[in-house]
């Protein structure tokens, strides 16, 4: 891609997706990744192993997080991305690819405090930052059009009616073999998009120039001929 106004001069470009829970943005961003050979990296599965990880170490009780245990397991933890032979990028942690336990309603019930903790965003806001600096990504999250990439060649907000995102969240995880109840899943979604907005740290919020999406009632094929219609219109030539 030639470097113009509105690309990096490196020809790298940065798609980030931030919006609520259980909006579709992993899948979303994962199909924008592979169409356009892009990686894609899933913010939240990051966010989630760490909290996996310290609900293992005994580091979150019912009413409080250790933030110091917490940064020690953070100092020992290696999380990276990487490009399976299918094509897909997966969560591999400390040299291990990342499991169905960080979907898990335990793991969804702990994130967003464990999300709230400043040092945690920090460390993870730099371990993100450092994946897009060599390549085009896709990346998916809560404040990446905020933080992590302010100045993101495409910012997209996506949301959807809580009941449809229930109701998709039920679906993958029933199917994933999971015992849980739709109105677990919904009381899960309604929690955590109030603590992610209300969080002091990069709250979940729409950045003045992302553009906002509500998928509620469109199919992926829909939602990728807006995402190349986004692109051309800001002069980049998606090809694949
Ligand atoms: O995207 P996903 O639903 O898997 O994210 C799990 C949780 O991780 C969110 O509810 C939020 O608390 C946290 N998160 C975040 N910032 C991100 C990505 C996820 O705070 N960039």
């Amino acid at each position: 891609m030639a470097c113009s106004d509105n690309t990096r001069c490196d020809g790298r470009i940065i798609i980030a997706i931030d919006g609520f829970s259980g909006s579709g943005k992993s899948s979303f961003a994962r199909a924008i990744a592979e169409r356009l050979g892009y990686i894609f990296i899933d913010t939240g599965a990051m966010y989630r192993a760490v909290t996996l990880r310290a609900l293992e170490a005994g580091a979150i009780s019912k009413d409080r997080v250790d933030a110091e245990k917490l940064e020690r397991i953070l100092d020992g933890m290696k999380l990276e991305f990487r490009v399976g032979e299918n094509g897909n990028s997966e969560l591999y942690v400390d040299g291990r690819r990342a499991d169905e336990r960080l979907r898990s309603i335990e793991v969804s019930d702990a994130v967003s405090r464990v999300a709230a903790l400043p040092q945690v965003r920090r460390r993870l806001a730099a371990m993100q930052q450092e994946m897009g600096r060599v390549r085009s990504v896709v990346m998916d999250g809560r404040d990446i059009g905020t933080t992590v990439f302010p100045d993101a060649e495409l910012k997209i907000f996506l949301t959807a009616d809580p009941a449809v995102r229930a109701a998709r969240r039920y679906k993958e995880l029933r199917a994933a073999g999971a015992d849980v109840s739709l109105a677990e899943i919904e009381r899960n979604i309604r929690e955590r998009d109030a603590a992610d907005q209300q969080r002091a740290v990069s709250p979940l919020r729409r950045a003045a120039d992302a553009i906002v999406l509500d998928n509620s009632h469109m199919t992926p094929q829909e939602q990728m001929e807006w995402v190349l219609e986004q692109l051309r219109a800001r002069g980049f030539q998606p090809s694949g």
